[in-house]
C-alpha cells in the first residue's frame, strides 16, 4: 500500500467505489437478469434482456458506465466511533465525487432546480446526499447508490388509511408499479418503506434498495409479503423495457419503522435494471475493500 494520508486514501477509495459501482452491477442483480432471460418466452422481451446482459458485459470489460445516466449520488455512511476522521468526511466525499466525475467519467447530473443550470461536477446543494449512522468500532463503511432519473421520476409516497394496513399497502405498491410502466427501464427492483414519518418512509424505501435481492427480510411475515408482492407485480406483465413478458420486477425489498397510530405511510422507491450500488470498508490503518464486489484496493 502506498504511503498516503488517510484523507487521500478515503478520496481515492471512494473514487474507486464509484468507478466499480458505475461499471459493474452487483452479482445478485446480474444472476436475476440471467434467470429472467432464460425463462422469458416473449420474443421482444427476450431480445431486450439479451441487450441488457450484453450491455452489462461490455461495460464491465471496457470499464465504462453501464448506462449514460450515471445518476444522482447518495452515500450511506456507517461511521465507527473510533475512526479518526469525522467532520472532514463530508468534504472528502464531495471531493471524491468531483474526481470520479472527471476520471470514470460520470455524466454531470446535478442541476439547480430553479435555473436548470448544471453544476458540472455532480455536486451542489445537499448533493451528494449523505446519510450518517454512528456505529461502534474503528472502521468506516460507505455505501453508494448512484440513481438514474428514469427510476427516481416514478418514486411515490402514499398515505393510506391505517385501517387498510397490508391490503392498502399492496394496492399502493401495485399502483405505483403500474403507473410507472416502462418509464423506469424494467425489469425493476422495488424498495418499500413502511410506517415512520413522511421523510422516514421514503428514506427506508430507498435504503431497501441497498439490500441484495436474494436476501429476504429477516421477519418471516415480511419476507412472505415481499415474495407475494413480487408475484403480484410480475402478473402485471409490463415486462422488460415495457415489451411484456414474465419479468417486470426482479425483487421487492421492504423496510419498516414504527408509525403514528393515525398514519400508515408507504414510500416506494424504484430501481431500474441498472440498479447500481456498492459498499466500501476503510480501516483506520488505511486498508480498504469494496465488499459488495469483492475487490481489495
Ligand atoms: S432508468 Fe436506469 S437504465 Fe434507464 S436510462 Fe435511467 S439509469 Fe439508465
Amino acid at each position: 500500500m502506498r504511503k498516503i494520508s488517510l484523507e487521500q486514501r478515503i478520496i481515492e477509495s471512494v473514487v474507486e467505489l464509484l468507478r466499480i459501482s458505475e461499471t459493474r452491477l452487483p452479482i445478485d442483480i446480474i444472476e436475476s437478469l440471467k434467470k429472467a432471460y432464460n425463462e422469458e418466452t416473449e420474443t421482444l422481451a427476450k431480445t431486450q434482456l439479451k441487450a441488457i446482459l450484453d450491455n452489462i458485459k461490455y461495460a464491465s470489460e471496457k470499464n465504462i458506465p453501464i448506462c449514460q445516466d450515471t445518476g444522482l449520488i447518495t452515500f450511506y455512511v456507517k461511521l465507527g466511533d473510533e475512526f479518526p476522521i469525522r467532520s472532514k468526511l463530508n468534504s472528502l466525499l464531495i471531493e471524491a465525487v468531483k474526481r470520479a466525475t472527471e476520471e470514470v467519467p460520470l455524466r454531470p447530473n446535478a442541476v439547480n432546480p430553479w435555473t436548470g443550470k448544471n453544476s458540472g461536477d455532480n455536486t451542489g446543494e445537499y448533493i451528494p446526499y449523505i446519510h450518517y449512522e454512528l456505529v461502534p468500532g474503528d472502521s468506516l463503511e460507505i455505501s453508494v447508490m448512484p440513481k438514474g432519473g428514469g427510476s427516481s421520476y416514478v418514486a411515490k409516497l402514499y398515505s393510506i388509511p391505517p385501517a387498510e394496513k397490508v391490503k392498502g399497502l399492496k394496492k399502493a405498491v401495485i399502483n405505483a408499479v403500474y403507473d410507472a410502466g416502462p418509464k423506469p427501464c424494467p425489469p425493476i427492483i422495488v424498495g418499500v418503506g413502511v410506517g415512520g414519518t413522511e421523510d422516514l418512509a421514503m428514506i427506508l424505501a430507498k435504503k431497501a434498495l441497498l439490500r441484495p435481492i436474494n436476501i429476504r427480510n429477516e421477519d418471516e411475515n415480511i419476507a412472505k409479503l415481499e415474495e407475494e408482492l413480487l408475484g403480484l407485480l410480475n402478473s402485471l406483465e409490463i415486462g422488460a423495457m415495457g415489451f411484456g413478458g414474465k419479468t417486470t420486477v426482479l425483487g421487492v425489498n421492504i423496510e419498516w419503522a414504527h408509525r403514528h397510530p393515525a398514519t400508515f405511510l408507504v414510500g416506494i422507491a424504484i430501481g431500474c435494471w441498472a440498479m447500481r450500488r456498492g459498499t466500501l470498508i476503510i480501516h483506520k490503518d488505511g486498508s480498504a475493500e469494496i465488499i459488495s464486489h469483492g475487490v481489495k484496493i
